[in-house]
């Protein structure tokens, strides 16, 4: 069975430097496809695209398809919240984006220590419980970027939640800034299903160090290493969606395939593959763009630490990469432009020092 989801963050764009320009045509073949698939589950947050993914859920599902029969989980900008009464006023707004009357799940977005304490300040546990009791949402729970360890306090305090939302990839699977393992087993401890976030790790898992073609031309070449991302995490028996970001019909029919369990000895060769991109990667960088919008430099980080990530891979091909780093910041901010204000840090989920990583393209592209 596909547990697939289609998550609502990275869309199809005209211009990948301006959130507004949703290629619609593009947007609503990509939607047509994963319903004729037989898929049904739509994830979006009120932060994605600075609003625009909730609006392009209105426009390319609500508005196009029968709402009984989809699923669209939501979630609260948990610390926006600045007091209870916020949660109602983000709540209608959102339900006026997406032009929905009730949200199938709502979360708290991005749960880690200080968010879970601004949750608890405002009471936004209480808010959802409170959204299920009148019908407007059908599951609550939470979105999480923590340790193991504050996991297990939050799902022993808040017993009432449905459903937690987890970063899980087999790169992270034994890491331990994301501790994917451990989190996994705290919320089946606590007998909660899992939705699982950044299965290819943004695209990380599917484009790979060229040293890695050799363990799966060994093992099934014909298969792509974004398929066996999918079937790791599908292969957990605790897992009831797995969200990809799908912006391509090649990346769809890929991922909405028969996805079959993992054997050991493809669990084994993945154990290889992890090593070498670890040899080969130099910051960890999903490309999510949380810490894009505070910037006060207009900094492209993760263009920059994409472009980056090239040049540790392959610097002998520095000649063909720097010019891509000079065009990138002709109209934004160089790295060397970073002033060190650290917000991009405080909004960083793989808790990446962005500061340090900065001044390191720097002295390698300027
Ligand atoms: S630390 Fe640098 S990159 Fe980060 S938000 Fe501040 S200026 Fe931008
Ligand atoms: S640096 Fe962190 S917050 Fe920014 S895009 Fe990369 S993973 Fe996301």
């Amino acid at each position: 069975m596909n547990k697939l989801g289609f998550g609502f963050l990275r869309l199809p764009l005209e211009d990948t430097s301006d959130n507004q320009s949703i290629d619609w045509k593009l947007m609503n073949q990509l939607v047509d496809l994963y319903i004729s698939k037989g898929g049904t589950y739509f994830d979006t947050a009120y932060t994605y695209l600075d609003g625009m993914s909730e609006y392009a859920l209105k426009k390319a599902v609500v508005e196009r398809y029968d709402r009984d029969k989809i699923w669209i989980a939501d979630k609260l900008p948990s610390w926006k919240v600045a007091s209870h009464e916020d949660c109602y006023r983000y709540f209608e707004e959102q339900r006026n984006r997406c032009g929905v009357t009730y949200f199938d799940t709502y979360l708290l977005h991005w749960l880690n220590k200080d968010n879970y304490e601004i949750a608890e300040k405002y009471d936004e546990f209480g808010f959802l419980q409170e959204l299920k009791a009148n019908g407007r949402a059908k599951k609550i729970g939470f979105s999480y970027h923590d340790s193991a360890m504050l996991l297990e306090r939050i799902l022993t305090e808040h017993p009432e939640v449905d459903v937690v939302q987890l970063q899980i990839n087999y790169l992270d699977w034994e890491s331990p800034a994301v501790e994917a393992r451990k989190c996994y087993e705290v919320a089946k401890k606590h007998n909660k299903p899992v939705i699982v976030m950044e299965p290819v790790k943004g695209g990380t898992l599917a484009k790979l160090p060229k040293q890695t073609e050799a363990c799966f031309e060994k093992y099934n070449a014909k298969e792509s290493p974004a398929s066996y991302a999918i079937r790791f995490v599908q292969s957990l028996e605790n897992v009831e969606v797995v969200l990809s970001g799908m912006n391509a019909v090649t990346q769809m029919n890929d991922n909405m395939r028969d996805m079959p369990a993992l054997d050991q000895k493809e669990r084994d060769m993945l154990d290889k593959v992890c090593e070498i991109i670890r040899e080969k990667t130099a910051v960890p960088c999903t490309g999510c763009r949380y810490c894009v919008a505070g910037c006060p430099k207009g900094i492209v980080i993760p263009q920059i630490f994409s472009i980056y990530n090239e040049y540790y891979r392959y610097p002998e091909e520095d000649w063909k990469i720097t010019p891509k780093y000079t065009e990138l910041t002709l109209e934004s901010g160089k790295a060397s432009e970073c002033i060190t204000c650290k917000k991009c840090e405080n909004s960083c989920p793989q808790h990446i020092e962005i500061t340090s990583w900065l001044k390191t393209a720097a002295a390698a592209f300027e």
